[in-house]
């Protein structure tokens, strides 16, 4: 005979282990279920191993979604500040790194152990190692036959994640289980990834390899001013990254690569106070040192202001300004850190996460149709996703 739980949540990642304490203190029987050795291996790499935890000024704005109001609920009973009650309840130390992110001061481990520790006092199992082979139907529940046996529970969540690092044991077994419940499922895609460029550009964008600035990149009304890394591979840094998630293949990027600037009222103003400078002088003073030498090498200006008719100049502030690149590609999965896409919504009730027709089915976190904006907004809601279903389940 199976082992019964009130709830089983197939996932021990962010949202499942937030989901499974919620739900552990409510008095429910928890299980959560795992195939990989480890819990929370995304949480451990994240945030460069300091774990962007949340975004205190997180809101829906900051989710991307094809039913853009379905995170508002979720997200508005579960802030940003409760999650940091949390943390501060659990002494981890923290920081803000950018306006509003926040990271673990020492590792990412502290947040994990964290959880950890509420699914323990919740009286939630983890069990890891685990594979669900298959899920049925039972009278008012669920059957899931493992590797190691058979389970049944009253509530089942779904909290298995995106396709992002596949490495770390992402599988499209959520969108399975989704499309087996009659769920639709939108088309998938890397988000928050670095570009990749054609041949010529990528040789041409060598020498500024490794150098990093603060740009304001546009694409698909959307832009980011954030800083740009350039890399061996292509284009990277935070104002791509968000950006990622906009673009569609075959779209250019605008780039203002000096976004702080009145680049053409400052070349017009230099080349009537000082005509003998150069435009390379002028982006030294702005952008650094070894980027400025190779932008400028790379559209071959040079001599003296005073030489640029008005037409020349307006050129010049253009490509700052709109330095326009068509990216051949993104790396893709592989070093993604979000999946877009994903369970539709518009079937899932936005109180409980539950599917509308089926009360005892939910899904969290990654695994839906919301994706956040870089900096600690995905966290966010997977926490505000699980325990909304915690509440719930
Ligand atoms: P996950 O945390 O991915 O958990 C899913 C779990 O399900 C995993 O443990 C997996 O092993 C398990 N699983 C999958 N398939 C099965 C199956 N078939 N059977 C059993 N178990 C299964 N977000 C931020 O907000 N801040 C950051 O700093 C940040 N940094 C990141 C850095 C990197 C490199 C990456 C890749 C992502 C980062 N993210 C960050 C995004 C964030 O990690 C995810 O949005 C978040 O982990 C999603 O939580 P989740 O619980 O839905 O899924």
């Amino acid at each position: 005979s199976a082992s019964h739980f009130n709830v089983i949540i197939i996932g021990a990642g962010a949202a499942g282990l937030m989901c499974a304490a919620t739900a552990g203190y409510r008095g429910r029987s928890v299980l959560v279920l795992d195939h990989a050795n480890k819990p929370g291996k995304k949480i451990l790499m994240s945030g460069g191993g300091r774990c962007n935890f949340t975004n205190l000024n997180s809101t829906p704005a900051n989710f991307l979604s094809d039913n853009p109001h379905y995170c508002i609920s979720a997200l508005k009973r579960y802030t940003p500040q409760d999650f940091l009650e949390l943390v501060d309840r659990h002494g981890i130390e923290h920081e803000e790194k950018a306006p509003g992110q926040l990271f673990c001061k020492d590792s990412a481990k502290d947040i994990l152990n964290m959880l950890l520790t509420e699914c323990e006092w919740a009286g939630a199992e983890v069990r890891l190692k685990t594979a669900v082979e298959r899920v049925t139907e039972t009278d008012g529940g669920y059957r899931l036959r493992t590797g190691s046996g058979d389970l049944t529970c009253d509530s089942l969540v779904i909290a298995t994640g995106g396709l992002s690092i596949p490495t770390m044991g992402a599988t499209g077994f959520g969108y399975r289980i989704a499309e087996q419940f009659g769920l639709k499922v939108l088309p998938t895609r890397a988000g928050l990834v670095p570009f990749t460029l054609h041949p010529e550009l990528k040789e041409q964008l060598a020498p500024l390899s490794g150098v990093s600035c603060p740009v304001d990149v546009h694409c698909h009304g959307q832009h980011f001013r954030e800083p740009m890394l350039v890399t061996h591979r292509g284009l990277s840094g935070p104002a791509m990254l968000q950006i990622s998630s906009f673009w569609q293949p075959g779209d250019s990027l605008a780039i203002n690569l000096l976004p702080a600037c009145q680049i053409r009222n400052d070349l017009l103003e230099l080349r009537k106070q000082r005509p003998q400078s150069t435009i390379g002088q002028y982006l030294g003073q702005h952008l650094p040192k070894r980027f400025a030498q190779a932008f400028n090498e790379l559209q071959g200006w040079s001599g003296p202001l005073q030489a640029y008719k008005n037409s020349d100049i307006d050129q010049v502030a253009e490509v700052l300004g709109q330095w326009s690149i068509k990216p051949a590609g993104t790396e893709g999965y592989r070093t993604a850190e979000v999946t877009l896409g994903g369970v539709d919504t518009r079937q899932l009730s936005s109180k409980t996460m539950a599917v509308l027709e089926r009360p005892n089915l939910y899904f969290i976190g990654e695994v839906v149709d919301v994706t956040g904006h870089l900096g600690g907004h995905n966290f966010q809601w997977a926490w505000a996703s699980g325990v909304a279903a915690g509440n719930s389940a």
